[in-house]
Order: C-alpha cells, then sequence, then structure tokens
C-alpha cells in the first residue's frame, strides 16, 4: 500500500524531551473509516503522540502524514484546516453559551456567508447544528446552557463542536473518564457512528469500552509500539499482559 491509501500514516516518529524520548521511532498507519484505539500504561507516550499529530508539540525526527501532506513542520492551526480535530482530557466548551451556541461558534469562519459569529444565523448553520446536535444526543437540549450539562453530556458537545468542522482525523483523549455505564455505552455508539465518514483515534482505560469500540488496537509501552492488532490478539499477548493487563 502507498501512504496515500492511509488516512494518517506516522513514520519513525521521535520526540526528546531534554534527551527523554516520549516517542522513540514510532510508526503506526491508520486507514481510512478507521477507529483505532491505543491503550498503554501511564507515561507510555499516548497523549504525546496525539500532541504531536495535532501540532502541540514539534516533533525531533520522523514524519506524519494526512491525506499525503507532511505535519510535522506545520502550523497547528493548519493542521485544524486540513481536517484534524484533537479533543483534549478536559472539555473545552463555552459554559454559559447554550448548547446551539457552543456548536454555532464552531462552524467553521469563512465557510459561512456571515463568519461564525455574525448576529444572523444563516440555514446552512442551522441545518449543520442539527445534524450535529441530532448524533451526540442533544437534539432536546440546544436551548441549554451548556453549563448544566452533566460531565458526559458536556463531553458530548465538544465532540459535536469538532463535527462541526467535519474533521477527517478525530483524536479523542480518554473520551469516557468520569461517565456513568449508560453515558459510556452512548459514547461507544457514538464514536461507531462518526468513523463512518472518517478515521478516529481514541486513547482509552477501560478494556470494557476498547473491546465495544475497536477495529484495531495498538499497546504503546515506552514510547514505542508493544503489540498491534485485534483486541483478542493484543489481549492474549503475553508482553502486553506483562506490562500493561496484568496490573
Ligand atoms: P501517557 O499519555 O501515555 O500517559 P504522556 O504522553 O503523557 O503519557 O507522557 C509520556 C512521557 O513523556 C512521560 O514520561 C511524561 O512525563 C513525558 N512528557 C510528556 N510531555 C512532556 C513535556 N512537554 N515535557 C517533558 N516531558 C514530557
Ligand atoms: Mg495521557
Amino acid at each position: 500500500m502507498s501512504n496515500t491509501d492511509f488516512a494518517l500514516a506516522v513514520e519513525d516518529l521521535t520526540v526528546s524531551f531534554d534527551g527523554f524520548k516520549a516517542i522513540d521511532k514510532l510508526t503506526l498507519y491508520i486507514d481510512k473509516n478507521e477507529l483505532r484505539v491505543i491503550i498503554g500504561p501511564n507515561g507510555a507516550g499516548k497523549t504525546t503522540l496525539l500532541d504531536l499529530i495535532c501540532g502541540k508539540t514539534r516533533a525531533s525526527g520522523g514524519s506524519i502524514k494526512f491525506k499525503n501532506t507532511e505535519l510535522t513542520q506545520m502550523a497547528e492551526h493548519k493542521r485544524v484546516r486540513l481536517g484534524i480535530g484533537r479533543k483534549f482530557q478536559t472539555p473545552s466548551i463555552y459554559e454559559n453559551l447554550s448548547v446551539f451556541q457552543n456548536l454555532e461558534v464552531s462552524y467553521p469562519k469563512g465557510r459561512s456567508v456571515f463568519g461564525a459569529l455574525a448576529f444572523k444565523c444563516d440555514d446552512e448553520v442551522q441545518a449543520k447544528v442539527q445534524v450535529v446536535a441530532e448524533e451526540i444526543s442533544l437534539s432536546d437540549k440546544l436551548d441549554t446552557e451548556a453549563g448544566l450539562l452533566s460531565h458526559g453530556q458536556k463531553q458530548w458537545l465538544e465532540i459535536g463542536m469538532l463535527l462541526m468542522q467535519e474533521p477527517e482525523l478525530l483524536m479523542l483523549d480518554e473520551p469516557i473518564a468520569g461517565m456513568s455505564a449508560r453515558e459510556r455505552d452512548l459514547t461507544a455508539d457514538l464514536l461507531k457512528r462518526i468513523c463512518a465518514n472518517r478515521a478516529v483515534i481514541v486513547i482509552e482505560h477501560d478494556m470494557e469500552f476498547v473491546k465495544q469500540i475497536a477495529h484495531k488496537v495498538t499497546v504503546m509501552h515506552q514510547g514505542k509500539i508493544l503489540a498491534e492488532g485485534s483486541m483478542d490478539k493484543v489481549q492474549n499477548d503475553p508482553k502486553v499482559i506483562d506490562v500493561y493487563l496484568g496490573h
């Protein structure tokens, strides 16, 4: 396969922090419409990998190709425009705006006639907000102040804010932390739907959840890939049991 067949091709990626290699010659390919879960012990480098892909952290070496474009020297906002969406662990929503307004302001500037913050909300933006609200199960909460949502609903709203930009690669760092069992199930359904139109990378610890959503699982350890494959395969890998699942 050539690199263009993948949604994302990461090759020999390395980042050093004062000589410590948090990511060490890591190679990883994500297919289009794939939902990949990354697991591994604390400090394995999972969050750092997402930081490198979205541009929050600069690589020391190696390559990250998205849509056949080299990202490693590209500014963070340009990667967003190219179609990369990243959700951090703590939701960054506007607590005193409504759900509708949170989604509305997330509509990419320049695509709408009036701009994202215009007083007049044109039909295109309205329609998109409705579609996304439906997708994140918040259609009946459009007028609710975001600060009043449950923890899980806030997480979905932030996912919705990213979906407003129609990313082709969406990355989520521990999206179900602090959620109720029901919210976790709904999030699993949401992620399965979302990856029909894009590639999704999820970092997660909850193995039941991983089992529900993962197409493939990548296990990281000390900045490297320890194992990769189906959930079944990695779960039964003695190396994985030794450094991660056994504890
Ligand atoms: P994980 O998400 O798998 O728990 P991280 O990617 O957060 O792991 O961290 C990997 C390692 O890199 C840790 O040892 C962490 O302390 C280190 N690290 C991460 N970011 C930085 C940074 N900006 N400066 C120095 N060290 C960092
Ligand atoms: Mg982390």
